[in-house]
């Protein structure tokens, strides 16, 4: 399993100046190709679930794909969620594995951006996930272009504690309309300021040389997109012309393009070879399993479906829960507990958040500790063998 911290990931890419890709993966061909490609080249990689394409997959089954990907990797990877507008958006993406989050804020007033940040930056932390965010404004065309200002990012990082800044210094999402015009100053007086890692988006159809300036000023995650599936939208096409058009004809040979544009532009930005030692200086990222057990003697089976649901429903709102398992003992006896809860955190830290939980709370002394016997409550952490 290779799942590592993504803060410890980008700390190292920031101090050794260089940058690691992230890339939103919106099909099992992105996956397999970006992952391949972070393999081959001996890259950190960052694994992206961008709330923006959702509507596109069913985002659940996706997740479940790149989290297993990311643990039977041999190189360090982690899982962000990307672009996220709202708290609600970033809670679900650390519960689908999630183990880095952006929310951008950025197309808002800055007072709005502020506490939606500050918001989200305290759930975060309290489930272990550091938070990007978006200062300035990155368009989808270069019209509504707002430049980052040195000032603001400094009062930014100050008042919300996030962890890394996406700038606005010149480039703007999918194809660039003429030729960009970055602003390297402005960059490197913002990296001055914050000394933080720093984020690029909109990094398609930059040259090798303003993309290693960028880097050498700060950039330390580089999100990508476009540039990856133009070169699957020009394999297609190519496809589709020749006389056997079924599906698999249509998509062979998808992923492999993908793979080697990310593993040039792995080289390009500087994380390709660079696994091994990121392998040593991450912590790993492991998830927990906070474990009830208990009989309920006086509590027949309508009544615990009723306190299954209910625990259930109350459980999966609070952030950092992933999931419930809920089992029955087949060969108990009177002195085991024949109950078993085990719910899934996405960190230890997760474990005293939900323990002082109001809702958590209250359900477990109503339902739970005020009637059961043989209750314990373990703490397990998820080993990393995979
Ligand atoms: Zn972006």
């Amino acid at each position: 399993m290779a799942l590592v911290q993504m803060h410890d990931m980008l700390r190292h890419a920031y101090e050794n100046k260089y940058a690691v890709g992230s890339f939103d993966v919106v099909s099992m061909d992105f996956l397999q190709g970006v992952i391949n490609a972070a393999e081959q080249c001996r890259a950190p990689v960052i694994l992206g679930l961008a709330e923006p394409y959702s509507d596109h997959f069913d985002m659940e089954l996706l997740a479940t794909a790149v989290e297993s990907a990311a643990r039977r990797s041999s190189v360090p990877v982690a899982i962000h969620y990307d672009h996220g507008s709202s708290v609600e958006g970033v809670i679900r993406g650390i519960r689908h594995g999630c183990n880095g989050v952006m929310i951008d804020a950025s197309d808002r007033s800055l007072d709005e951006n502020i506490a939606t940040t500050k918001e989200v930056v305290q759930i975060a932390h309290a489930c272990g996930v550091p938070v990007e965010a978006e200062l300035g404004y990155v368009p989808d065309n270069g019209n509504d272009l707002i430049f980052t200002t040195v000032d603001e990012a400094r009062g930014f990082v100050r008042l919300t504690g996030v962890d890394f800044l996406a700038v606005s210094i010149g480039t703007v999402h999918g194809r660039f309309k003429g030729k960009p015009r970055l602003d390297y100053p402005r960059l490197r007086h913002i990296n001055e300021a914050l000394q933080i890692p720093l984020v690029l988006h909109g990094s398609s159809g930059l040259s090798d040389d303003q993309l290693h300036r960028l880097i050498a000023n700060g950039i330390a995650k580089v999100n990508c997109f476009t540039a990856i599936t133009d070169r699957a939208v020009e394999l297609l096409r190519r496809n589709a012309r020749s006389k056997d058009e079924g599906y698999m004809k249509l998509v062979t040979g998808i992923h492999e393009e993908m793979e080697k544009e990310a593993t040039r532009l792995m080289r390009i930005w500087g994380c390709a070879g660079r696994a091994a030692e990121v392998m040593e200086q991450c912590h790993p990222w492991q998830g927990v399993d906070y474990v009830l057990k208990f009989n309920l003697p006086d509590v027949d089976s309508d009544e615990m479906a009723i306190i299954t649901r209910r625990g259930r429903q109350i459980m999966l709102q609070i952030p950092g829960v992933r999931e419930i398992k809920v089992s029955e003992t087949l060969n108990g006896n009177n002195t085991s507990p024949q109950y078993c809860w085990q719910v899934s955190l996405a960190s230890v830290e997760v474990v005293e958040y939900l323990k002082q939980h109001p809702e958590f709370i209250k359900f477990t002394r109503r339902y739970i500790n005020d009637r059961a016997t043989n209750l314990t409550n373990t703490i397990y952490r998820i080993n990393q063998i995979g």
